[in-house]
Parts: C-alpha cells; structure tokens; sequence
C-alpha cells in the first residue's frame, strides 16, 4: 500500500475483533479518539493514564459505544517505578494472558525554550515520560507481545524527530529516541514475524498539545484526532503483518 492509502485506510468494523490493545494516554486527545477508533474496531482497549477519573470517562464512552469492555491501567509514567511496570504485566497477564497491540501515545512537551536557557528539571521529565517510559513498558510487555500470534507495537513520534528545529529540546530528543528505539527492537526481532514495531507521526492534530505549540494558530484549520486514525488501524489490525522497523504517517501530502 502507498503512504496515502495508508493514511486514508478505512476497514471494516470487525477488523480488530478479539485483539487485545493497550494505548497510553488515553484520557484525551489523539489517545482518546484512538482507544474509541479501536474499540469501535473490536479491539479490547487497556486504556492507561495518569487520572483514574479521566480514565472512567473514557470507558464509560466505550462502552457507551457499544465497544468490548475496556480495562483500565493507571499508570503515571513521569513517577512509575520498576514495581509498578512490573505489576502492570502481570495485571494484563492475569486477566489477558497476551497483548496484540501497544500503542505507546502519552507525552509532553511543557515549555519550549533554547537549549542555553533549557530547565534541567524539564529535560528529565520529558525524556522520563516520552522516551525512558516507552522503554521500560515494552520490556515488561514484551513477554505478553510475544505470546500474540500478531503483535504491533507503535512509537507515537513527530515531525521534530527527523530533523531537531530550534526550542524543541528535549522533545525532539525524545521523539528522536523513540524512533531510533522502534528500529533497535525490529531488528532485534527480525527472525520473529508475530512482532512488529513502526513509528508513527499524527502531523499537525487539533489537540492541547498542539495548542500549547502553536498557541496563536486556527485550531479549526487542523484535523480532529478521530480524523488521523487510518495508520493506526493499519498498523494494528492484519494487513501490515510483517511490516516492522517503519516510519509512518498519519497526514500524507
Ligand atoms: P495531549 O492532548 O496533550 O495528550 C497527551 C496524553 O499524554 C494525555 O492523555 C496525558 O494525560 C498523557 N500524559 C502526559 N503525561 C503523562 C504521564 N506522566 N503519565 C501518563 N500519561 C501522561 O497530546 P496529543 O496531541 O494527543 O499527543 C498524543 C501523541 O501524539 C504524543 O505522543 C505527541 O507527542 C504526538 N504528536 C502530537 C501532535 C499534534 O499535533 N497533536 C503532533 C505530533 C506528535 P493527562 O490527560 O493526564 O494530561
């Protein structure tokens, strides 16, 4: 398939059914409209966050859906220790036996600023929760992915990871990280077909973080988060088995 027809990649309701997917930070914005997008596609949605609260209103919208029954996971990745990633695998374990899909999509980004007036604090926790965390919940779920006979794992990356552009800092840092992180792993798991792991840009999306970038722009101009969702689909369902170690998009042309 092309880029576009990726991007624009429309399938049917069934196309993730008995798949069991955990997205991060899916109490808002891409994260939300995703775990919804999956669930209106069969999936079984792990929906993790930071907020229990905010987490309850997203399953109550799956379910009010008419989606399979979510779980919920909190997690905070800026402060989870090794005890809490490891009973993180061992809740999915218990209750799922495997994992087909992780979606790793919570992230940062705070203040953007020049590198010689970079807040050493702010630097920590944005490689802490975009790229030490996306590291070390893969390795606890690694064991679940590979009990799936289809397994996709996805960097949420961005357009800042390519090329690093000036006041991103530490979040093109981290973006660039992940997706360097996605290519260690597929080659890692090259001999084994039942796993993949991409990386995937949104592009320009209509959500806080992108106001908080762009805070002077038309928000209206953008697309909806529920509008970008075809290369996530894709990527999690049947059709891109044996696609591993890729950069996708979800905004071609
Ligand atoms: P968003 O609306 O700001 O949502 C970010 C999500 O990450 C929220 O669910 C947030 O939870 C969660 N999160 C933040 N810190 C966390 C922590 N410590 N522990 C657990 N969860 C945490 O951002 P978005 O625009 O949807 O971004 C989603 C992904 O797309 C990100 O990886 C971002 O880098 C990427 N992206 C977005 C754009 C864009 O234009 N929007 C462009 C390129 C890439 P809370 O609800 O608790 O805050």
């Amino acid at each position: 398939m092309t880029p576009a027809e990726i991007a624009a990649f429309a399938p049917p309701a069934d196309h993730l059914a008995g798949r069991v997917i955990l997205v991060t930070g899916a109490t808002k914005g891409i994260g939300r409209a995703l775990a919804l997008g999956l669930g209106q596609h069969g999936a079984t949605v792990i929906l993790s966050g930071r907020s229990v609260k905010k987490l309850e209103k997203v399953y109550d919208e799956l379910i009010a859906a008419g989606c399979p029954t979510p779980a919920m996971l909190p997690l905070d990745l800026e402060n989870a220790l090794a005890t809490h990633y490891d009973a993180v695998a061992e809740a999915i374990g218990h209750e799922f036996g495997r994992l087909d899909g992780l979606v790793h999509n919570a992230s940062l980004l705070l203040t953007r600023s020049p590198i010689s007036h970079y807040d050493v604090p702010t630097w920590c926790r944005l490689l802490q929760v975009n790229l030490t965390a996306t590291f070390a919940l893969t390795q606890v779920c690694l064991p679940l992915l590979e009990k799936s006979t289809d397994a996709s794992v996805i960097m949420t990356s961005s357009g800042v990871a390519q090329r690093g552009r000036a006041y991103w800092g530490a979040y093109a840092v981290s973006k660039a990280g992940i997706e360097n992180l996605a290519e260690v792993l597929a080659d890692e798991y090259e001999s084994n077909p039942c796993i993949r792991f991409n990386t995937l840009n949104p592009g320009a999306v209509r959500t806080d973080m992108r106001a908080l970038a762009y805070p002077a722009e038309d928000a209206l101009q953008l697309k909806t988060p529920a509008e970008i969702l075809g290369a996530y689909l894709w990527l999690l369902g049947p059709a891109s088995r044996g696609h591993s170690g890729g950069r996708y998009h979800c905004q071609v042309g």
